[in-house]
């Protein structure tokens, strides 16, 4: 049994893993002469590491992490909470991601009140009492409009911009509440109980797991193949008979997996794939650009230990990994800082310069020892599609890995999970296409994927439970209190 994999981005790759797994003859086609699409890294004439972009991991990334360990990466770097910047400098802890210390910290942020975190507390906390279908009701709205719904204060809102900007690409006012919902109730996990963290790949992602994925899958007879761009997919009847590559050649297998963004599936499909309203919704779906800018100096100028935010400007979240990321930090001898800027729509034509230019001026304005320090080098990267756009609406749009074509599955980060995009619902979608895949043409039934540990249901229960029982109690008390007057 034979199977193509088209697109060598976290998706492809996972999903080539999961097939050679289960015995099925690979061969994974990759348009670039990089594995690891937008997730993946470099290493440059200089022998530096260029990142494409600055990525985290969350504790409960459980497909993601679960990729990463048995291609056998080099297991991630923890640290806790986001410090956000304001235009003056001062600084203070956001507990995403953090434990009891992490929120003791925060408590004495000199840039936001208790009363802002109590704001966006209870706010995280309402998310993760959500039931599904009140979870999906929210992508009608934008964050913006749930959060003053639910009482967020003007200041907590500008603190969770940053974050929330870097995760979907887009403003408040503009993303699905649902996009983000998800990831605020995902901190009701155990695996956030036991890992209350943010994970750095320890190193650039193409050392730490694209390489050992090539090597998993060619160590499996698996062929990896970089450089072959798929051009088209020739359709006979209701299958999917070949693919055609750049070089003119028709590769066939019995099944196909698409681990291609979306945009670039609509230029291969055939017109006749137009007839079925699965494909034509992916003409729906658009595109949320990225920006990022790395910079190294010629000197440590941050002594950052997790990764940062500005509340307002024209980055948000930004990492010094010479300071963070051990493996790189035991070499360095002055900080690398990578900047992701989004949105980017106003920023994508800009000049690389500008962009630059930029980036250091706001940097230095936050972070005073920048001042004196030389720049060294500095690399501007871009993408289309830093991330589907989760904007309202958009969710009842994305494709489910099974298609109209029995041999034809879809995988990659804009696919349908309750997951948002990202890195998890990359692996989390491989799984799926892969599962459905062998259990349609092997008759294997196999769970591939997998849950993180939900709290929420508990909570919503203890919630329950301690109402009632504090309803109670006070109705006894009241009745009591009646009796004896009653009797008096
Ligand atoms: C700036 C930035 C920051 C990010 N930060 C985070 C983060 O902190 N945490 C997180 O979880 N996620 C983050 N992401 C998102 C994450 O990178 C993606 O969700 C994930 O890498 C998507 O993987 P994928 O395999 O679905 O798609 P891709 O990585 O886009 O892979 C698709 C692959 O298909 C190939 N391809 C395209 N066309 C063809 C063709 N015709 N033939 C053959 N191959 C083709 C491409 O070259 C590419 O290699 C970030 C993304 C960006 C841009």
């Amino acid at each position: 049994m034979k199977a193509l994999v088209m697109g060598g981005g976290m998706a492809g790759l996972c999903a080539a893993t999961d097939l050679c797994d289960f015995g099925v003859e690979v061969q994974l086609l990759e348009a670039t002469d990089i594995l690891g699409g937008r997730a993946t890294s470099w290493v440059d004439a200089d022998g530096d590491t260029v990142d494409n972009a600055l990525h985290i991991f969350m504790p409960h990334y459980c497909n993601c992490l679960g990729f990463l360990a048995k291609v056998g990466a080099e297991p991630l770097h923890w640290t806790q909470g986001i410090t956000n910047y304001d235009e003056r400098g001062r600084s203070g802890l956001l507990p995403i991601g953090g434990g009891a210390r992490t929120v003791l910290e925060a408590m004495r942020s000199p840039t936001m009140s208790l009363i802002d975190q109590a704001s966006l507390g209870l706010a995280v906390l309402t998310s993760a009492l959500m039931s599904k279908e009140e979870l999906d009701a929210c992508d009608e709205i934008t964050l913006l409009e749930w959060f003053k719904r639910h009482g967020v204060t003007r200041n907590a809102i500008a603190h969770f911009r940053p974050g929330g900007a870097g995760l979907t690409f887009l403003e408040l006012n503009q993303v699905s509440a649902k996009a983000l919902l998800y990831w605020t109730s995902s901190f009701i996990n155990r695996e956030y109980m036991l890992n209350p963290g943010i994970g750095f790949a320890n190193g650039g992602l193409g050392e730490i797991y694209v390489e050992p994925a090539r090597r998993y899958i060619e160590a499996r007879g698996g062929k990896v193949e970089t450089g072959r761009k798929v051009t088209g997919l020739l359709v006979r009847g209701n299958e999917v008979e070949g693919a055609v590559t750049g070089d003119g050649e028709t590769v066939k297998a019995d099944f196909y997996i698409s681990a291609m963004p979306y945009y670039e599936l609509r230029r291969v499909l055939p017109d006749e794939a137009l007839d079925y309203p699965y494909f034509l919704d992916l003409w729906r779906l658009q595109e949320a650009p990225s920006v990022s800018v790395q910079i190294w100096f010629d000197r440590f100028v941050t002594r950052m230990r997790n990764i940062a935010a500005q509340i307002r400007g024209t980055f948000n979240c930004f990492a010094d990994m010479h300071t963070i990321v051990p493996r790189l930090a035991s070499k360095a001898t002055g900080s690398m800082v990578e900047f992701v800027l989004t949105p980017a729509f106003h920023l994508r034509g800009l000049p690389a310069e500008r962009i630059f230019k930029m980036t250091l001026e706001e940097f230095r304005r936050i972070m005073p020892a920048a001042r004196e320090a030389e720049v060294r080098k500095w690399v501007v990267t871009r993408e289309r599609q830093g991330i589907f756009a989760q904007r309202p609406g958009a969710d009842r749009f994305r494709p489910p890995q099974r298609t109209p074509y029995p041999n034809l599955y879809l995988c990659g980060d804009y696919t349908k999970t309750f997951i948002s995009a990202g890195m998890e619902n990359a692996c989390a979608s491989a799984h799926l296409a892969v599962g459905h895949a062998l259990y349609e043409h092997l008759g294997k039934e196999v769970t591939l994927f997998s849950r993180p540990t939900a709290y929420n249901e508990y909570l919503r229960k203890g919630l329950a439970a301690g109402t009632a029982l504090g309803g109670a109690a006070l109705a006894a008390r009241f009745l009591r209190a009646r009796g004896r007057k009653v009797t008096a």
